[in-house]
Formats: structure tokens, sequence, C-alpha cells
């Protein structure tokens, strides 16, 4: 099987951040791969450097930031590093898409969540007007949503913590992702509804043949639907294998004191 994405000694430095103008590397020489349609958990404790690699991927600091990169990001051999901005707003928009923790962060709360729904499926896959709604419609009842063709006028804070998780999952399906970046996907969510919600993205990774990255500091969620992991420590990868050799072979000191304190 052929990598969908390969980073390659991938080093990030967040410039300014120290009083005297020096600058902070948080991740260094990150190397990680991805093959179609599987799913790769990438874990740590908070601050390791996890968001930071997922908002690489898509090269979403770099707008908010000043940061210094180095190394690559391949998706599909191209270098997602050096890509022109019209390819990049392409690659957002129509071939990875992202889900985080808190949804209502990622949710406009002025807009009902078919409008945000809908207006995407204009841009980025074309569709009129009638036809986004049917297909918002049809990814909400897939993604669980009760009763969509009501829901659909509603706003995000009239949902619940998983209904709105729900909504971002349809949202990143809308435009057929290859690869779905999960952050801490089910972190802000209730015991009983993470299981429902890692459930529903497992089935839709195998329905529509998608890669997943999950991140995650959460090993029994790992567990139930990682194919491959790679363990990181203060910005490095320390270890990384096949969901197996982490769990019954861990060979790195930190991996082996991780999966001691797992629950
Ligand atoms: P986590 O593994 O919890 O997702 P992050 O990737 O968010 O960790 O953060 C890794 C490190 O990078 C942390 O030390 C964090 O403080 C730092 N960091 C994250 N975002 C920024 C930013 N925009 N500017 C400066 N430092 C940042
Ligand atoms: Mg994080």
């Amino acid at each position: 099987m052929n990598n969908l994405l390969t980073i390659d000694k991938l080093s990030l430095s967040f410039q300014g951040t120290q009083p005297e103008g020096g600058e902070t590397e948080v991740l260094h020489e990150i190397c990680l791969q991805i093959r179609q349609g599987e799913t790769h958990a990438l874990v740590g404790e908070s601050g390791s450097g996890k968001s930071v690699t997922a908002l690489s991927i898509l090269r979403l600091l770099e707008d908010i930031s000043r940061v210094r990169t180095s190394g690559r990001i391949l998706f599909h051999d191209q270098d997602i590093l050096t890509m022109d901005r019209d390819t990049l707003r392409e690659l957002r928009g129509n071939r990875i898409a992202m889900i985080f923790q808190e949804p209502m962060t990622s949710l406009n709360p002025v807009y009902t969540i078919g409008n945000q729904l809908i207006e995407p499926l204009m841009l980025h896959q074309h569709m009129q007007r009638n036809e986004a709604r049917e297909r918002a419609i049809a990814l909400l009842k897939r993604t669980g949503i009760q009763q969509p063709e009501y829901r659909i006028d509603s706003y995000p804070h009239q949902l619940s913590g998983g209904q709105r998780q729900r909504v971002m999952i349809a949202m990143a399906l809308a435009c057929r992702p290859d690869l779905l970046i999960a952050d801490e996907p089910t972190t802000a969510l209730d015991v009983t509804i993470q299981d429902q919600i890692l459930e529903l993205i497992k089935d839709l990774q195998e329905e529509f043949h998608m890669a997943v990255l999950l991140i995650t500091h959460d090993l029994p969620m790992v567990r139930k639907i990682a194919d491959s992991v790679s363990i990181m420590h203060q910005g490095r990868i320390v270890e990384q294998g096949t969901l197996d050799k982490i769990f019954s072979a861990p060979e790195d000191p930190y991996t082996i004191h991780l999966l001691d304190s797992m629950p």
C-alpha cells in the first residue's frame, strides 16, 4: 500500500516567543507515515506537540503565528510545505478534513448548521443550493443526527456537545476527504458519548475509505481503533509501530511509562 501522507523530518519553531526575541522549537524532526485507509494514532501528553503537528499538515499555523518550519510533508507525493496557495486551498477544502476537541469553537454561532454545511458544498463541490441541502441532510442523517430535515435549521448552541461533534464530522465528510485529522475528537464529551463518536468515526472510515490521523492521550481509545501508533514526547516521536507492537512489545522507556499508567 502506498503512503497517503509522509511527514519527513518536520521541525517547527515559534518565533518571538522568548522575551529576548528568540525562538522555541516545539517539533523536532518528526517522521510519520499514513497509508491509504489506515488509522494512525498520534499519542502523547498535553503540550507534547500533537496539535501543532496536526495544524502543520494543513499549514494553519503560519496564518496566525510566526513559525519556522523545515522538513517535508508529502501528500500523494506533493510537498504541502512548498505548495502554492491555490493548491493548498484545494487541499484544505477537498482532500484533508479536520475535526477538533471542542466543536463549539469550530462552528460559527450565528449561522445555522445547515448553512455551515451547504456553503462549503456549493463552494467546493460546485452544487446548486437545493442539491447541497439534500446532501447536507443526508450527511447529518448518516452521522446520527435525528430528524435532520428539522435539525438543519438549528444554531450550534441549540445542540448538545455530542450532536455538535456529529455535525463537525458531517462537515468533514462533506468534502469526501482522503484523510481525516481528528484532534482529541472526544475529549470534551461525556464518556458514553465518547464511545458513540468513536464508533461513528470507525464506521465512516471504512465506508468512505478514508485514512484517519487520530490525535489523543487516551490509550484505551487507541486500542479500539488504531492500526498503527506514534508516541510523541516533548516534540519528538519516541517510538512508532503497529498497534500490536506498541501494546505488546514497547521499547522506549516513555512508551512503557505511558502503558503502565493506562487505566
Ligand atoms: P498538544 O500535544 O497538547 O496538542 P500543542 O501541539 O498544542 O500540544 O503544543 C505544543 C507546544 O507548542 C506547547 O509547548 C505549546 O505551548 C506550544 N505552542 C502551541 N501553539 C503555539 C503558538 N501559537 N505560539 C507559541 N507556542 C505555541
Ligand atoms: Mg492538542
